[in-house]
C-alpha cells in the first residue's frame, strides 16, 4: 500500500480519503528501537551537531523506513523543515509542501488543503467521509483525555500516547480505534489516582522518556498535555477549514495561550512544565509563557532520546517541593 510520510500534523483527512497509509515521521523516529542511531546516521550524512535532534531523527526515519513521498509543513512548524525538504528531494523523495498561513486566514488555508487534495486526487465528498471516520476516533481519544483530568483514571504517559497517536492514527485508523476502545473499557473501571499535584505539560512532545512515570512516583501527574491534545483536534468543529484554523500548534503563541489558559483553569493545574528542545526556535516562546501564565513554571530542556537523567530528576523534585509549599 502507498505510504506517505509527514513532518508534523497535516489535514489527515486528505490522506485517509486517498486510501494511503499516513506516517507521522516523528512517531517513527521516537518509537524506533535504536533512535539514537537515526540521529547518528543523519550526522554522518552531514547534518550539523547543533541542529535539533527531531529533525535529524525525521531524516533518519525517512531513510530507514524507505518512505518515498513526504508532506513537509513549510509554514507553521519548524524553521528547519525547508532545508530538510531540500536534502530529502536530492535523495529522490517526492516532497509536497504544505503551509499553514501565519495569519490563520481561512481562504489561504482552504487553498492549501485543496492543493493537497488535488495532489492526492480526492474531492470534498471523500474528505468529508474521512473526517467523519476520524472524528469518531478522535471523540474517543477526547474521552481518554477527560478520564485523565476529570476522573483521574489515566496516567500522564497514557494521555500523551493516545493523543500523540492521533496525528497519523498509527497508520491504521481501524486498528487504532480498537486499541482506544479496549483502553477506555479498562480505564473507565479503574479506581481514581491520588497524586497530590496536577501539572500541565506545554511545548513540543518530549524527546526524553520516563518523565511522566517519574512525576507520578514523586506525587505529581500531568493532566494536560498541550500539543499532544491539539493533534487530536479537541474542539469538535464540523468544518474542516475551521478545524485547522482552531488547531493551535502552527500559529502564534497568543493563539496557543488562549487554549492553554482555558485548560489550566478548567483542569485545576498547580504548576507548569514547559518542555523545550535543544536548538529549537520555540525556546524563545518561553519568555512569553512566563510573562503570561501566573502559575509556577519549570522550563525543561531535552536534547537527545534517552531516559530522564539524575540532574533533571533533582530539578523536578525541587520544583514539586516549591509547588507543595505554596499550598
Ligand atoms: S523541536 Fe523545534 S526545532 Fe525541533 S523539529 Fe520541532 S519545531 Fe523544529
Amino acid at each position: 500500500m502507498r505510504r506517505v510520510g509527514f513532518t508534523t500534523t497535516i489535514p489527515l483527512e486528505v490522506l485517509i480519503a486517498a486510501g494511503v497509509v499516513p506516517i507521522d515521521l516523528n512517531n517513527v523516529f521516537i518509537t524506533h528501537h535504536d533512535n539514537a542511531s537515526l540521529i547518528e546516521d543523519a550526522e554522518l550524512t552531514g547534518f550539523p551537531r547543533n541542529v535539533c535532534a527531531w529533525i535529524k531523527g525525521i531524516y533518519g526515519a525517512v531513510v530507514q523506513s524507505g518512505v518515498t513521498e513526504l508532506i513537509a509543513v513549510t509554514e507553521g512548524d519548524c524553521s528547519y523543515t525547508k532545508a530538510l525538504m531540500e536534502v530529502l528531494s536530492l535523495n529522490g523523495v517526492h516532497v509536497y509542501p504544505f503551509a499553514y498561513p501565519a495569519g490563520r486566514e481561512a481562504v489561504p488555508l482552504k487553498k492549501e488543503i485543496e492543493k493537497l487534495m488535488g495532489q492526492f486526487g480526492v474531492d470534498w465528498d471523500h474528505v468529508g467521509e474521512a473526517k467523519k471516520r476520524l472524528d469518531r476516533i478522535r471523540a474517543k481519544v477526547h474521552e481518554i483525555d477527560r478520564l485523565s483530568w476529570q476522573e483521574d483514571k489515566v496516567t500522564g504517559e497514557e494521555n500523551h500516547y493516545f493523543q500523540v497517536c492521533t496525528s497519523d492514527m498509527n497508520g491504521d485508523p481501524d486498528a487504532f480505534e480498537a486499541e482506544v476502545d479496549a483502553f477506555i473499557a479498562a480505564a473507565a473501571v479503574r479506581a481514581p489516582r491520588h497524586e497530590r499535584l496536577r501539572l500541565a505539560f506545554l511545548g513540543v512532545p518530549p524527546i526524553i522518556s520516563g518523565l511522566y512515570g517519574f512525576l507520578e512516583e514523586v506525587g505529581a501527574r500531568v493532566v494536560f498535555n498541550e500539543t499532544q491534545r491539539q493533534f487530536s483536534m479537541p474542539f469538535g468543529i464540523e468544518d474542516l477549514v475551521e478545524q485547522y484554523r482552531a488547531y493551535s500548534y502552527p500559529y502564534d503563541i497568543f493563539h496557543r495561550l488562549a487554549d492553554i489558559s482555558r485548560e489550566i483553569e478548567k483542569r485545576r493545574i498547580d504548576g507548569v512544565i514547559h518542555y523545550v528542545q535543544s536548538f529549537c526556535f520555540r525556546q524563545i516562546e518561553d519568555m512569553v509563557l512566563r510573562k503570561s501564565i501566573k502559575l509556577p513554571i519549570m522550563t525543561l530542556e531535552g536534547d537527545k532520546p534517552g531516559a530522564i537523567d539524575a540532574r533533571t530528576k533533582i530539578r523536578v523534585e525541587g520544583f514539586l517541593e516549591l509547588l507543595e509549599d505554596r499550598d
